[in-house]
């Protein structure tokens, strides 16, 4: 479903992403982990078309970014690491926004507004402001904006950072949850969230891969994990 072949990034005489490949079968949570500063947004953001990539390739979905970055894009919910919300409008409001900018047909919309309010346990929050809302609904809000037109795949940047412990939890279950029928890279520090949510992982480091496995495998053969924030 997403195949990344030597993708690379460069800011001036430095490379922040260097030559990563990687391929995500369809169906699969797979960890991107890394220690801050490893490079994991910025490979999200290429993956995404948002920022073009000093060389390699991608295809999600069998679209090639270079060919077709707003093909590719229209595939992928993202959630960044810090979503951009409007927190003076209202969820439904919000939702509405975000499908009208997707693309989503007008008749398909209350429709797809029901799944996402449903699928990420709005329905109690729906008509109240965003601004008013807990970190954790409001992460949850991204991640309904994120699906709204109905992406095979997510791509999760750091979802939980900033959230208290129950907040986590949930958040972690809706990702499981949501890979059941998505395609998800869960972008992270922690370590745990990877052993909760994933069955592959890879980590990178400095801009490169250094390893790919299981999380158990990783944990007990790795010995680079310790650069790895080990949290909740
Ligand atoms: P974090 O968890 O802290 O967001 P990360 O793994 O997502 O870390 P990136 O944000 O991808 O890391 O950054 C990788 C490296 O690229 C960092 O050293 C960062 O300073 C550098 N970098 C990112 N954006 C730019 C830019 N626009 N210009 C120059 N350097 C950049």
């Amino acid at each position: 479903m997403i195949e990344v072949q030597d993708l690379t990034k460069r800011y001036f005489d430095r490379e922040v992403v260097k030559s990563v490949s990687f391929f995500v079968p369809e169906g699969e949570v797979l960890g991107f982990l890394g220690p801050n500063g490893a490079g994991k947004t910025t490979t999200m953001r290429m993956i995404c078309a948002y920022l073009p990539p000093t060389a390699g390739t991608v295809k999600v979905a069998g679209v090639d970014l270079a060919q077709d970055p707003l093909g590719v894009r229209s595939r992928i919910g993202y959630l960044p690491e810090n979503v951009a919300l409007y927190p003076e409008m209202r969820v439904e409001e919000f939702l509405r926004f975000r499908a009208a900018i997707e693309g989503v047909p007008a008749k398909e919309v209350p429709e797809r507004l029901a799944y996402v309010i449903d699928r990420c346990m709005l329905g109690d929050v729906q008509r109240q402001v965003i601004g008013t809302l807990s970190k954790g609904y409001r992460q949850r809000v991204g991640l309904a904006a994120a699906l709204i037109h109905k992406p095979p795949v997510l791509i999760l940047d750091e979802p939980t950072v900033g959230l208290d412990p129950r907040q986590i939890v949930k958040i972690r279950e809706l990702i499981v949850e949501l890979g059941r029928d998505h395609t998800v890279i869960l972008s992270t520090h922690i370590l745990p969230e990877v052993e909760q949510v994933c069955r592959r992982v890879l980590i990178i480091d400095q801009g490169q891969i250094v390893a790919d496995g299981t999380p158990d495998a990783l944990r007990t053969g790795f010995s680079g994990l310790s650069a790895v924030t080990v949290e909740l």
